[in-house]
């Protein structure tokens, strides 16, 4: 028996069985060589091609044919006369040959450009040593056990199973945290893993931060009680505003099913709904007929109560495996959020257009993350304007005057709340984010977690400042960030003066709407 302390958690306590994950992800070295990757992937498409009973054998088949085909293996071979490294090598080549289908004018070769990526994806996988994580395997009480997790891992995962996440990286407010705290499952970062093994007993205590590692009988047996008396603890809190008035309480959610979560535990309404996490369910870009449909189901599911649709968040730790952007040496600093919608006004003016027509079935509100500037601001109302004629001339429902709000996550929406808060309907405070920027500590870090907090005075001024150019401009302000999911964080966010609070945890928003 062996026990760690991990730097920091998502509380709950959890006893289950270790499933390794992917141990050699991010390393960047290659495990196995070019001609082995090549031979692994001939034989897996070779495979799934023949399978008489699948659908998509005709896709393996022509997946196999651009593999087969010396192009690909003289365009990474010249990479790697570059001096690029065998991964890197792989990635360069998948965005030539796709840029070169996507030229193309006829429409069955530039659908071509999708096959290479797809195949370079597997390819680099192998030579990274992740390819064939498969979940085949995955106990009935697994323990996530890994380096790193990634928001596009949990795709595929049967949280059914899922009692625990133990990472080595990560903190609180990475997105695979948040997911976590939303389905209610414990997690447990900063922690060492190395000597986990899959197969192992492993408990996690989320609340006091401690792993323990093949423990013994009489230890599994108290913790088993303990977790008995956690579940049978929880009692009702109450939040009001200086006023007297309660505190708004909504739910954040990433799924249709969040939402569901929420609403029945009591929510107000959806104060956050992260759209990119959506997108990142499918293998595309969501049309405008797709995401309207989700987003009309979203608001079907609020039923009359508000739902604010954020425009999607996608850089920093969310990325989409189908849209191939420019890797960058510091993603959280990059081309993420309204940054990223604002230089591809195409496929944010396909959003704008579904949320618009969404606004015509409930209240729906929209909110711009990682505003810097008011001339993004700006823009992005440019947007909605030309959004909202187009669906006119073109006889579309859609609502006329739909509150588009921001989130305060950067210290410059900070310094400039209050010219933001002249343009914007509402404000609300993404303190995962503003934590990050305002103490230069990365939110996944566990070195650096000794900074990244939402309550130093440093954080709090921020919060000040934002709550007062809101009140000065009379607009509603309220927090989605993590800092309202602790106990002291939402007091000390109440006392301040916040209108509403949006929590991840559905747990959570039971225990502050029972009367
Ligand atoms: C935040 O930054 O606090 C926030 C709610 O947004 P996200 O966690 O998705 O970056
Ligand atoms: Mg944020």
């Amino acid at each position: 028996m062996v026990t760690r302390n991990g730097i920091a958690s998502v509380e709950g306590l959890a006893a289950g069985t270790a499933f390794l994950l992917r141990k050699n992800k991010g390393t960047g070295q290659a495990v196995v060589s070019l001609d082995e990757a090549f031979e692994a992937e001939r034989e897996r498409l070779e495979a799934l091609s023949q399978d008489g009973e699948s659908e998509a054998a005709g896709i393996f088949a022509a997946h196999l044919e651009i593999l087969e085909d010396p192009m690909l293996r003289e365009s990474i071979e010249a990479h790697l006369g570059d001096g690029l490294s065998l991964i890197e090598a792989v990635e360069a080549a998948s965005k030539e040959l796709a840029a070169m289908f996507e030229e193309i004018e006829d429409e069955y070769l530039r659908a071509r450009a999708d096959d290479v990526r797809d195949i370079c994806r597997s390819l680099s996988e192998r030579l990274s040593g992740s390819a064939g994580d498969s979940w085949q395997g995955l106990p009935e009480d697994a323990v996530i056990v890994a380096e790193e997790l990634f928001p596009s891992d949990t795709t595929e995962m049967d949280f059914g199973k899922i009692r625990a996440f133990v990472m080595q990286r990560g903190s609180v407010t990475s997105h695979v945290s948040i997911i976590a705290r939303s389905k209610g499952i414990p997690a447990l970062l900063g922690v060492e893993i190395d000597g986990i093994e899959t197969g192992d007993r492993l408990l996690v205590d989320g609340d006091a931060r401690i792993l323990t590692i093949r423990p013994e009988e009489a230890t599994e047996e108290a913790f088993r009680e303990k977790m008995n008396h956690r579940d049978a603890g929880d009692t009702a809190e109450v939040l009001l505003k200086p006023d007297g008035t309660p505190v708004t309480v909504f739910g954040n959610a990433g799924s249709l099913g969040d939402i569901d979560a929420a609403i029945a535990a009591g929510a107000d309404g959806i104060g956050l709904f992260r759209t990119e996490f959506v997108f990142m369910d499918t293998d595309h870009l969501p049309t405008e007929e797709e995401q309207f449909a989700i987003y009309r189901q979203a608001v079907l599911r609020c039923g009359g109560k508000p739902l604010i649709i954020r425009t999607m968040d996608i850089g920093g730790d969310k990325i989409l495996p189908y849209w191939n952007l420019p890797r960058e040496e510091n993603p959280f600093l990059g081309m993420r959020g309204v940054r990223l919608c604002l230089t591809h006004p195409d496929a944010f003016r396909i959003q704008v257009r579904s949320i618009l027509r969404a606004g015509a079935l409930g209240p729906v509100l929209m909110m711009i993350p990682m505003v810097a500037k008011v001339e993004e601001l700006d823009q992005v109302h440019a947007m909605v304007l030309s959004c909202s004629e187009e669906l006119s001339r073109e006889g579309i429902p859609f609502r006329e005057d739909l509150p588009v709000g921001i989130m305060v996550e950067t210290p410059a929406a900070v310094l400039m709340a209050p010219e933001l808060a002249r343009k914007a309907a509402f404000f609300s405070i993404g303190t995962n984010d503003l934590t990050q920027y305002t103490m230069a500590a990365d939110r996944g870090n566990p070195g650096v977690a000794h900074l990244y907090n939402p309550m130093d005075p440093a954080v709090e001024r921020a919060l000040e400042m934002t709550v007062a150019a809101a009140r000065e401009a009379g607009i509603p302000v309220g927090v989605c960030g993590e800092m309202a999911s602790t106990f002291e964080g939402r007091q000390r966010l109440v006392s301040l003066g916040v209108d509403s609070v949006s929590l991840s945890s559905p747990k959570q928003i039971k225990k502050l709407k029972q009367k």
